[in-house]
């Protein structure tokens, strides 16, 4: 007999280059305003050289390669923000940068799909971002190469096409806060555990998607993602 009063719901997890063995997710965090040409592009006013500052979406919102993402509600302008990502293998709180690549299990490409007109509205009333990003399906994954296969390189092209036109092309050398440095400001605010995910922000090029269209991801070298947009669902 079950100890739980309902269902237990489903542990989420990524498939891994490699294995048939899957890497469990536990949180996905993101990180705002990485890439400077974005900043720009949101025309914000934001203070570029603020450190970062991190929002998290809820692990059911996974959408694997190869899915449909139905066009979410409330929402007249959803946008994509491809993203490398980092998967966590070790925890610990206040990690040294020079130690936070001992973490990382290995990465991947996402994209953080956003309700842009919803997260507009939040940041004019300052509220919190999360109906504008942490929406059912808004987050999808490719799956991990372990860092044992491809390393920490931080040169790595990352691009995303829409309808097999480039939105947006650039470098994660762009990033104005590193992969250690993320890790180890992140770490400060929470104890990383094994099975969270970093999505590390976007670069310039964000943009609009309707139902119908094929988003794909890439980060070179990383596996891909590709994911197809569908009618909002009716119930
Ligand atoms: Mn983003």
């Amino acid at each position: 007999m079950s100890p739980f009063v309902i269902p237990r719901p489903d542990i989420a997890s990524l498939p891994v280059t490699g294995t048939s063995a899957r890497f469990p997710v536990r949180r996905i965090y993101c990180v705002g305003r990485n890439y400077l040409a974005h900043v720009r592009e949101m025309n914000e006013g934001a203070d570029e050289r603020d450190p970062p500052f991190f929002f998290q979406k809820p692990a059911d919102s996974i959408v694997h390669d190869g899915e449909n993402v139905p066009y979410p509600t409330l929402t007249k302008s959803l946008h994509h923000e491809v993203e490398l990502v980092v998967a966590i293998s070790k925890g610990g709180a206040r990690i040294p940068q020079e130690q936070a690549l001992d973490h990382v299990f290995g990465y991947g490409v996402g994209i953080d799909l956003t309700r842009r007109d919803l997260q507009t509205v939040a940041k004019d009333k300052g509220w919190p971002w999360e109906m504008g990003k942490s929406f059912d399906h808004s987050a999808p994954l490719s799956a991990l190469a372990p860092a044992s296969e491809v390393g920490h390189r931080a040169d790595l092209a990352i691009t995303l096409a829409v309808n097999g036109k480039t939105r947006q092309s650039s470098t994660v050398a762009h990033m104005t806060w590193s992969v250690p440095e993320i890790i180890s400001k992140l770490s400060e605010h929470y104890r990383l555990e094994p099975g969270d995910i970093i999505m590390t922000g976007t670069p310039e090029g964000v943009g609009a998607v309707a139902a119908g269209d094929v988003i794909e991801a890439s980060v070179e070298g990383l596996p891909s993602l590709k994911v197809t947009l569908t009618e909002p669902l009716s119930s």
